[in-house]
């Protein structure tokens, strides 16, 4: 039967993260579909709240508790921690599944080395055809690849919001477990976490999105849209020929060579909606596009599209969302 494992990654507040909830909707679609079983597993100094956040997903959830982890860096003893649950389900030709984000990557590679599985890396789809069908972005996104697994067994990194994570209707079961005691890899401590300064909120888990591009202008037209962003209480993204410019770091790019995003409202300032920049957005709940062109192709997909200029209708907006909120 084949076996799905969703490797959980927990926040530092101890949840469950966001991209593990939606890598995990998608091991239940791929166990449903090849007849087989998703598993979570969850290694933490104290696995408990991410476990039973992430069974909200999964039938099954195995926790492993190793509280030598606290004050050390994850991935690589949680990849430890990985394995020896795999070897001790006697898993040999399962999929790992898990988030595509730094920790997952690093996770991923650290596995594969264990286990001498392959790995398929920043997937934008994957699909149970008979066999596992994972879809990735090569060339700077101008090709789509399709892959399969040779041998038995793989692990796959799922990009950010390529699925809508859904609860099951019933929520599954923790396993607890401790952790062996003989951990093989150094571990690496934790002597000091600093915040990056001015830091911009993560574009990849925001409900609302103030986005700019090349109608912005200039490093100096973003300042409206990090005003609009912070009074929305939103995060900012960028095209690319705002990021190629220098305007805004690339951390903020949204499409096909950047981030994939899924707010509930996506506010597009002077950006023209060309494809590549499309398909990193257009699964937004709400689309709104302030642009001088009528003809511009975003009036195609955008749910509302405001013409004229976006430093005059972005101020007046400015104005009313200052006004509203006293
Ligand atoms: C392989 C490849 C990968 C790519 N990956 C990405 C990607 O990940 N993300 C991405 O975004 N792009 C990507 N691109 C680039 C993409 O093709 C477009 O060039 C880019 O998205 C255009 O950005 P833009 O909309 O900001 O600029 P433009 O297309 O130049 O549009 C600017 C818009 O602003 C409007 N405007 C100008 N001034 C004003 C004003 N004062 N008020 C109102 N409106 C105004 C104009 O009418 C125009 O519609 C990629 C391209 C390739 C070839």
């Amino acid at each position: 039967m084949p076996q799905f494992w969703v490797v959980g990654e927990p926040n530092a507040d101890g949840s469950i993260s966001k991209l593990s909830t939606e890598v995990a909707t998608l091991a239940s679609t791929l166990a449903a579909a090849a007849g087989g079983e998703a598993t979570g597993i969850v290694v933490a100094a104290t696995p408990e709240r991410a476990a039973g956040e992430l069974a909200a997903f999964l039938p099954r959830v195995i926790a492993v508790a190793d509280p030598a982890l606290a004050g050390h860096a994850w991935s690589v003893p949680a990849a430890e921690g990985v394995a020896a649950v795999l070897a001790a389900e006697g898993d040999t030709d399962g999929t790992v599944l898990l988030g595509a984000g730094p920790d997952g990557r690093d996770l991923a590679g650290t596995l594969a080395a264990l286990t001498g599985r392959g790995v398929l890396a920043n997937a934008t789809a994957v699909a149970w055809d008979g066999r596992l069908v994972v879809e990735m972005g090569a060339f700077g996104g101008k090709l789509i690849t399709s892959s399969g697994f040779t041998g038995t067994g793989g692990i796959v990194t799922v990009r950010p919001n390529m699925v809508t994570a859904e609860p099951l209707p019933v929520a599954g079961t923790v396993e607890p477990r401790a952790a062996a005691a003989d951990a093989a890899l150094p571990r690496v401590a934790v002597v000091e976490q600093v915040e990056e300064a001015g830091a911009a909120a993560p574009i990849e888990e925001a409900r609302i999105i103030v986005s700019g591009g090349r109608g912005i202008g200039g490093p100096d037209g973003f300042e409206l849209v990090r005003e609009l962003a912070g009074q929305l209480g939103g995060a900012v993204g960028a095209t690319r020929a705002a990021v190629d410019s220098g305007w805004i770091p690339y951390s903020q790019q949204i499409g096909q060579t950047g981030k994939i995003v899924k707010p509930n409202l996506y506010l597009a300032l002077g950006i023209s909606g060309a494809i590549q920049h499309k398909v990193g957005m257009q699964t937004a709940e709400t689309i709104v596009a302030i642009n001088r062109d009528p003809d511009a192709p975003i009036a195609e997909f955008a749910d509302l599209l405001v013409v004229g200029d976006l430093f005059e209708v972005g101020r007046a907006l400015m104005v009313a969302l200052r006004e509203r909120s006293g």
